[in-house]
């Protein structure tokens, strides 16, 4: 039997209608951008695995400093222990995270982030005296996850509809107008406002000027309520600064980190906030304590990667890399103008393609995921928007390579 035939025999993937689906690609290694497959092909890995990856597959730094890490302390209980990895990450993204934010609590992944982000917002306001700050303001196209809490800030969509009665309603807006209108109506019930700063992803890819951002903030300023910043796609550098927040100059309430946090390792997840944040759960009260946490909470192996991914982007000109890549982004989609709509910061470029049926149903979807494969690119359309954002340690030529494979596929 091959791994396939054991794969689909056992297994469940996610995003994945099994019954229509091609069969998974039987990865056996993985080396800078590339995938090699145990039937002997080498894909380019146009899509990061996901987002995460920044510095390439199985990098001999990266892969040193787990060793090294397990060699000491594979993981222990967060509540009541402390580690050295947690403890210099934390310190590390202080460092460099936008000022004012000083305080880390750790999760596991993008989605827990968020939850996290959400529930600090709602018990902050209840321990300042202020339960009626309930609501959140998120914007339409949001992605934020699929836990609960994630689903229901993130735009009611087809990944959604089936859950609609476990989750709690937002209001989703269009724009800065919108945004103050419902701020206004709102009164002192919103708990806060969640954004995907500069680049909306999972939604389809759509850039936004930093202009608002910087609205958002003022807005939040102005109505005092929270702003909370899911960076976990944005995060470490993918939209040509380190967080996208810098774009605009602006402050988070709350941050919320993960995919390349650890290069695209191990899974974990950051909630970072300020000190007023964190002194609102200050208190002789016990019930102002913030109970939540995790079983893998600060996995000493994932800050160990995580600290090891910071020190690279120290070591090696990772910026740079990326507003280079910018670059030949910008040149190379200029010629799918005639195609679609064209969208590219940092490291991604989408098209947005004519369609009849937009949406991540479109058919067109896996058909040009299809012809990619074919051509050793791995590469996954949100429908019809296909885009590309493969890890920063792309070489010149490789990424005029799969320029190439772009604009011949979709001519
Ligand atoms: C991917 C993503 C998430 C969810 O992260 P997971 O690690 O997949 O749970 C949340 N927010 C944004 C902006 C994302 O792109």
């Amino acid at each position: 039997m091959t791994l396939i035939d054991r794969d689909r025999a056992v297994l469940w993937h996610p995003y994945t209608q099994t019954l229509t689906a091609p069969a998974p690609l039987p990865v056996a290694r993985g080396k800078g951008v590339w995938l090699y497959t145990e039937d002997g092909r080498s894909i380019l890995d146009g899509i990061s695995s996901w987002w995460v990856n920044i510095h390439g597959h199985s990098h001999p730094k990266l892969n040193a400093a787990l060793a090294s890490q397990a060699g000491e302390l594979e993981h222990v209980v967060f509540a009541g222990c402390t580690h050295g990895p947690a403890v210099e990450l934390a310190e590390r993204l202080i460092e460099i995270l936008p000022k004012g934010l000083a305080r880390v609590f750790y999760s596991d992944n993008g989605s827990t982030a968020v939850e996290v982000a959400l529930k600090l917002a709602l018990q902050y306001w209840r321990n300042l005296g202020e339960p009626q700050r309930t609501k959140f303001i998120t914007l339409h196209n949001a992605y934020h996850g699929d836990t609960v809490g994630a689903m229901s800030a993130s735009e009611d969509s087809i990944f959604t509809r089936a859950f609609s009665t476990m989750m709690f309603p937002v209001e989703r807006v269009h724009g800065l107008d919108h945004m103050e209108q419902r701020l206004r109506e709102a009164g002192d019930s919103v708990a806060a406002v969640l954004i995907e700063p500069m680049l909306q992803g999972a939604g389809g890819m759509i850039v936004w000027p930093a202009e608002f951002v910087a609205g958002v903030r003022r807005l939040c300023d102005e109505y005092k309520t929270l702003l909370i910043a899911d960076e976990v796609l944005t995060g470490f550098g993918r939209t040509g600064k380190m967080f996208a927040c810098e774009h605009s100059g602006i402050m988070p309430d709350i941050i919320c980190l993960s995919k390349a946090l650890t290069a695209g390792y191990l899974p974990l997840g950051v909630t970072a906030t300020t000190s007023a944040v964190y002194e609102a759960f200050l208190s002789d009260d016990r019930s102002k304590t913030f109970f939540h946490g995790h079983s893998y909470t600060a996995n000493p192996l994932a800050c160990a990667v995580a600290l090891a991914s910071l020190d690279l982007f120290r070591e090696e000109p990772v910026l740079e890399r990326v507003s280079r890549l910018q670059q030949q982004l910008r040149a190379g989609f200029e010629s799918l103008r005639v195609r679609g709509h064209v969208r590219v910061i940092g490291g991604v470029a989408a098209v947005e393609l004519a369609s009849d049926k937009p949406g991540y149903l479109d058919g067109i979807g896996p058909r040009l995921a299809a012809a990619f494969l074919e051509r050793g690119l791995l590469l996954r359309p949100l429908g019809n928007v296909v885009y590309f954002m493969p890890p920063y340690c792309i070489t010149e030529s490789e990424t005029a390579w799969a320029l190439e494979q772009i604009v011949e596929v979709l001519r």
